[in-house]
């Protein structure tokens, strides 16, 4: 990482990662990073032009062969390897986190925790390519499964998760055998070289994991590659919606997981010190730009009143500060100056609509980082389905009250919602959490939990407008997305008598 003087402040050139080394960018492009916290310009990170996307693809179709041929049991020594890695470098790689999206350190080091989870998971490869097979199917005759890996895949991802998003993607792929090519935001890319690298040093071989810098034009020239094989995707619904449809109609295999409007429904029933806590950290924790932020509290019944009475106080008093200096702070700024003004209009719309504003949380500002991206929590009640703070996914630190008389209401509304990412449901009442979790039309559910995100284990993704694709995100799923079914049927003349 080469850096440069700006006035006072040391600015990191970043690099493209091609063919196991880091390449200089070559167009002369480049698209400032910021600290969001102090607000200024830390890195510049190169946007690759056609002839650096094409490297990386060269690069990783040349790999392709051998790697794809390696022995499940080598790629997960590899494998064990790069977790290793990981862990030593832990701290590193959540201060590069928290510098380019600043969110607290403490949450930078669960994303890395979190990453390392699924490098976990994929030390497994070796069984979670076992397939099944059936001796005699017919007379002389067995037939059994392969899974095959797919090529070169792709993976766009967003700015909330610079580490755990792409390791859903680059990890489960080279796992199952392919060779892959990662553009992760223009907004958060330190973290994507460091994780090329800790990979090189693992022992994987050059070109099986590449890294190219850019936003829209990088992806188009990804999309439009014939030697890329499958596209994976984290963005907003928009940009979801669109790599999905380019991808499919060139015959590509696309998961692309798109926004979220996360409910968490409380009951009269609930543990209101427990639903009170779940909702401030799902709401406020990293600001509100999680994917599986509760961004709308769904009071049942006479819920509402003792909701707003208990939350508010607890909004007020959030601590904001520069995430790399905890302890003692809730959460850190948002990513940039314009998303801060779309969460400021948001909430101008919301009062312009008739909702209550009951905490307002513009205008705070952090002593010493007066130019950083920082927005207080805000909290509205009487909310309605109809208001675009309601509809629209605001990805800041606004949480919104609706009142409903039942469960049954509960359910309709979250079902109504166009976006399905996941959902939870504060109960004592164990018939009432059943049905809630059979009938709701969500990816993931909650009870008990919030922003239930599911262990490494099992698998990610929402439902409806929250994912295009057939396949949901890491786990058993990523397994079946990388790799091609195969069925084979043998018989062999019988010269045993
Ligand atoms: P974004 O849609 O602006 O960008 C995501 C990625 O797409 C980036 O790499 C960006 O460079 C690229 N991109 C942007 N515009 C593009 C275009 N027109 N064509 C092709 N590529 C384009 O999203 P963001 O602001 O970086 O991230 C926040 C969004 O991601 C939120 O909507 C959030 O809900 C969503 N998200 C979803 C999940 C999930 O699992 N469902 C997880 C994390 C984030």
């Amino acid at each position: 990482m080469r850096e440069a003087d700006q006035g006072a402040v040391r600015v990191r050139e970043l690099s493209h990662f091609i063919d196991g080394q880091r390449a200089v960018g070559a167009s002369g492009q480049f698209v400032d990073v910021y600290d969001p916290a102090p607000g200024r310009v830390t890195a510049h990170v190169p946007v690759a032009n056609a002839a650096e996307v094409a490297a990386a693809v060269a690069a990783a179709k040349a790999a392709f062969p051998a790697w794809s041929e390696t022995s499940p049991l080598t790629r997960a020594r590899l494998i064990f390897k790069f977790k290793e890695l990981l862990e030593a470098h832990s701290d590193e790689l959540a201060e590069l986190i928290t510098r380019d999206h600043g969110k607290l350190f403490s949450d930078a080091k669960g994303e890395v925790m979190r990453g390392i989870e699924i490098v976990e998971f994929a030390c497994g490869i070796p069984n979670l390519l076992k397939t099944e097979f059936t001796d005699q199917i017919s007379g002389g005759m067995d037939a059994w499964n392969l899974r095959q890996p797919l090529g070169v895949a792709a993976g766009v991802t967003p700015f909330n998760f610079p580490m755990v998003v792409p390791c859903w993607m680059f990890v489960m792929a080279a796992a199952t055998g392919n060779t892959f090519i990662l553009k992760p935001s223009e907004r958060t890319p330190s973290a994507s070289i460091r994780l090329a690298e800790l990979f090189i040093e693992a022992g994987f071989p050059k070109g099986v994991f590449n890294v190219v810098h850019g936003s829209k034009a990088v992806v188009d020239a990804l999309i439009q590659h014939p030697d890329v094989v499958a596209m994976s995707v984290v963005a907003s619904t928009p940009v979801a919606e669109y790599i999905y449809s380019e991808s499919a109609k060139r015959g590509k295999r696309v998961q692309a997981l798109g926004s979220a409007k996360n409910h968490l429904v409380v009951m009269p029933d609930a543990n209101m010190d427990q639903a009170v806590d779940a909702l401030i950290n799902s709401a406020y924790g990293s600001a509100g730009e999680r994917c599986m932020a509760t961004s709308v509290a769904v009071a049942v019944g006479p819920t509402g009143d003792e909701l707003i009475e208990r939350l508010a106080p607890r909004v007020r008093s959030l601590r904001m500060g520069n995430g790399m200096e905890e302890p003692g702070l809730d959460m850190g700024p948002l990513i940039s100056a314009a998303h801060r003004a779309k969460v400021l209009d948001y909430i101008d719309a919301g009062i312009a609509a008739g909702a209550k504003l009951v905490v307002d949380g513009r205008g705070q500002t952090v002593p010493g980082h007066e130019e950083g991206f920082f927005l207080g929590g805000s909290l509205f009640d009487d909310v309605k389905s109809d208001m675009s703070i309601y509809r629209e996914e605001i990805f800041g630190p606004v949480l919104s009250v609706v009142r409903v008389p039942d469960l049954a209401s509960a359910i309709a509304l979250v079902n109504a919602h166009e976006l399905g990412n996941c959902v939870s449901l504060f109960t004592f009442d164990g018939a009432a959490a059943r049905a809630f979790s059979r009938q709701i039309q969500v990816g993931m559910v909650g009870i008990n939990v919030p922003s239930p995100v599911p262990s490494a284990w099992h698998s990610f993704g929402g439902w409806k407008r929250s994912l295009f694709g057939d396949h949901h995100a890491y786990g058993e799923e990523a397994v079946r997305f990388y790799t091609h079914y195969k069925s084979v049927m043998q018989r062999w003349p019988d010269s045993i008598t």
